[in-house]
């Protein structure tokens, strides 16, 4: 029969044909049709294949309710897919061309003096310090994607970070066996300063780091533990805290991230239980391996992020939305939709400054309240728990790592008179936020992304009525940020 009077067809969302990106693993999202009602071809329409040209590799996607998602990775220059669903093809060209860009961040593999750099996982998996890098660089590219496309949600075009495409291995001064005396804000202020003492370290790097010599011990591990605090307490080395220019996370779950591209989808989808007398449960309380994969990469994120100063959201990645962000990669969502958990508390974290002053971090942290519990709701909803709110995005989309770097320096001044309660930047001011002292909540926010530039912004008396503490944070247009009691 005549093709044309056939339904097999395929839709791509969000990608133009040629369309140009500045990073190498893309999410590319779409439907196929086909109408079971009209006549069609006898082509089998169970997958979409899927032809990457360029290595004439073939790949068969799953499809759940007509919807594909699927990761590839393009090859700098031009790359051409070709689409096949029943008896319909149709063809894709992306281009990728890194951003030109001083500001990067660097995955970094963290072994400290006398460990072997193997980190802890079962022994059907690769532990060395290659397959450490290679977990870490893939997690690092797909927080790139992740960025890009909710960047492109909010309208903002695929602006995404740029990554130092090589995971390095950094051989810290801090000693093997100090690590379980230290707790998370002394190993992020031991670690941060090493690395800003040695060769590699740079005002232009966000450093996203990870600590070889965790170990979670699980002979400590008893039924009665139900909490995931308990789970911490038997865990040295445990981290994931992000400021300033480093997040620094532990390693307890490495093992169930994926070393290869291929692995992704099967690793997010693995309903294998935890065995707790052995390993880290670090799965908001879901259990399985896959759910401490999304966990522990949402957590990553969620820490890189605080170093790019976004502050917490109610809901969302900025929120404990991190914990789903396995959604994002997954065509079929893998949780109960609709069921409402009441989450367990932020994760601390800090901010400072980042020269890694110890005496004033310490003091910042001795007047911390880390007792912090917040009960959020939140829905198993899709990939409506990862989203970015606007202020969040627009701050990315301004900010230094978001963007090509020009070798000008512009001078600018940003300042606020507290007494009046008024900004000014010479530069035009991108977003205001006003945000809880205590734990960073934002509670206004004002964007201003229009051409015509905004040079002073007089915030509301309204704000200041219920006489808690507040922080103020402003971006300019050159990606600068103002930070200071409100
Ligand atoms: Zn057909
Ligand atoms: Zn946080």
């Amino acid at each position: 029969m005549n093709i044309f009077n056939c339904s097999h067809n395929i839709n791509i969302r969000g990608f133009e044909d040629d369309e140009v990106v500045t990073y190498p693993l893309i999410r590319l999202t779409g439907t196929v049709e086909w109408n079971e009602n009209i006549q069609s071809c006898q082509e089998e329409t169970s997958n979409l294949i899927l032809l990457i040209k360029n290595s004439n590799a073939k790949l068969k996607v799953s499809c759940y309710d007509n919807k594909f998602k699927v990761l590839l990775e393009l090859d700098e220059g031009r790359n051409e897919f070709w689409l096949t669903y029943g008896c319909r093809s149709r063809s894709i060209i992306l281009s990728y061309s890194p951003l030109k860009s001083d500001y990067q961040v660097t995955p970094l593999y963290v072994i400290c003096e006398g460990h072997n750099g193997k980190f802890q996982a079962p022994s059907n998996e690769n532990n060395d310090i290659q397959s450490a890098c290679d977990r870490i660089l893939l997690a690092t590219k797909l927080l790139q994607c992740f960025s890009a496309e909710k960047m492109f949600e909010n309208g903002l075009g695929r602006k995404t970070f740029n990554i130092e495409m090589k995971c390095q291995i950094f051989h810290s001064k801090v000693k093997c066996q100090d690590v379980p005396s230290m707790n998370q804000q002394q190993l992020w202020e031991s670690i941060g300063r090493d690395i800003m003492t040695s060769e590699i370290g740079s005002e232009k790097q966000k450093y996203l780091a990870f600590l070889s010599c965790t170990i979670y011990h699980g002979d400590g591990y008893t039924d009665s533990m139900k909490t995931h605090e308990e789970l911490i307490n038997i865990t040295d080395g445990y981290v994931a805290l992000g400021g300033g220019g480093l997040a620094l996370f532990g390693t307890a779950c490495l093992y169930t991230w994926p070393e290869k591209i291929e692995d992704i989808i099967c690793k997010f989808e693995d309903e294998t239980l935890v065995d707790k007398s052995k390993f880290l449960d670090d799965s908001c309380y879901r259990g399985t391996l896959g759910a401490c994969f999304s966990t522990t990469l949402g957590s990553v994120l969620h820490e890189l992020y605080h170093t790019f100063n976004l502050g917490h959201t109610q809901n969302g990645i900025m929120g404990r939305g991190f914990d789903n962000v396995q959604n994002f990669f997954l065509a079929k969502s893998h949780l109960p939709g609709n069921e409402e958990i009441t989450s367990k508390s932020f994760q601390d974290h800090i901010e400072f400054k980042e020269e890694f002053e110890a005496s004033k971090l310490s003091e910042r942290l001795l007047n911390e309240n880390k007792k912090k519990e917040y009960s959020i709701i939140k829905k198993f909803e899709d990939d409506h728990c990862t989203f970015l709110t606007k202020s969040c995005a627009v701050m990315l989309c301004y900010h230094k790592w978001f963007n090509s770097s020009s070798s000008v320096t512009t001078s600018y001044t940003l300042t606020y008179d507290r007494s009046n309660k008024f900004i000014r930047s010479t530069a035009g001011i991108r977003v205001v936020e006003i945000r809880t002292e205590e734990d960073e909540m934002i509670t206004y926010d004002w964007t201003f992304e229009g051409k015509v530039l905004k040079f002073s912004f007089q915030i509301p008396i309204e704000v200041f009525q219920d006489k808690r503490n507040y922080l103020l944070v402003v971006e300019d247009n050159l990606g600068n940020i103002l930070k200071a009691t409100a």
